[in-house]
């Protein structure tokens, strides 16, 4: 599988649109691996994770035709991950020649009733055009979409029935895990169960050096460094490591401590962890 990290910030991007902080600063001076689009990955040219407001600046810069793409995974709702506004302009009138009449977003029921809060009302003709689907999917089933299996599983996170996923092809597993704080204790139980190994863990690390799940609580909608090296103790613990699984951390906020690309890299690295940048691809 080939993953390509089209985006690794948290909702407000680095730098964040306002603000003048140290690390937006920085980010703005120096460019490059400091500056952060709202989260999203893209696995083999055929999958998206998540469909934020930046999609499309974001499928120009990875020079993918967005034309081809057929099915999104939706992580959860809020607004950096889920931006169905820019459906519109796949209504008929707008676009041809598309790969597939539809594209299929896959999510939790609440991608349903958020699709017609964020449409305001006029959202239902995409779907009677053909043009948008939407497929409801519930946590610990496993579904086959296009040429994946994917599972996904609850998140720790403060939206109404968030995912993370596990996804699977040609015998490589991956796990993609953001928007989350620590999974909850029934989710690891139930992964020491599968059987399932990974080959590649993406963790939400929003937080930089912030331990979230000791400062904010269990509920900790996001993680930071010391929660990540948590989560992949527990994960570690439950047996679904391998011994070269691969670990990343991406999706980061410049709340968080040390969070600038300079500063967190070696921080990372020492812990094990690649750090993702915008545009970062790898292969496993
Ligand atoms: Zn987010
Ligand atoms: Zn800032
Ligand atoms: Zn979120």
């Amino acid at each position: 599988m080939k993953l390509h990290y089209w985006g690794t910030g948290a909702a407000e991007g680095i730098p964040s649109a306002f603000c003048n902080c140290k690390v937006c600063q920085e980010a703005r001076e120096k460019g490059g691996r400091y500056v952060r689009g709202r989260s999203q990955v893209m696995i083999d040219d055929e999958l998206l994770v998540d469909f934020g407001a930046d999609t499309y600046q974001n499928s120009l810069k990875a020079g993918y035709n967005l034309s081809q793409l057929g099915d999104v995974l939706i992580t959860h709702t809020h607004e950096d991950h889920y931006y169905p506004q820019e459906l519109h302009n796949r209504q008929k009138g707008f676009c041809y020649d598309m790969e597939y009449p539809a594209i299929t977003l896959h999510g939790s029921s609440n991608i349903v009733e958020k699709y017609y809060d964020y449409m305001a009302g006029n959202g239902q003709y995409l779907l009677d055009q053909g043009r948008v689907v939407l497929s409801v999917m519930k946590p610990y089933e496993k579904y086959k979409i296009g040429n994946f299996k994917v599972i996904p599983l609850p998140a720790t996170h403060g939206t109404v029935s968030p995912f993370v996923y596990v996804i699977s092809k040609n015998g490589k597993t991956i796990f993609y895990l953001n928007d989350s704080g620590v999974l909850k204790q029934p989710v690891v139980d139930w992964l020491a169960k599968s059987g399932i190994k990974f080959d590649l863990v993406s963790y939400d690390c929003t937080m930089g050096m912030m331990d979230t799940y000791h400062d904010w609580g269990e509920n900790a909608s996001h993680m930071g460094l010391p929660s990540v090296i948590m989560m992949r103790d527990k994960l570690k613990a439950a047996g679904v490591y391998k011994d070269d699984t691969v670990d990343i951390v991406t999706h980061f906020s410049h709340n968080g401590p040390e969070v600038g690309y300079g500063d967190f890299k070696p921080l990372a690295e020492k812990e094990g962890f690649i750090l993702a940048y915008d545009g970062y691809k790898i292969e496993i």
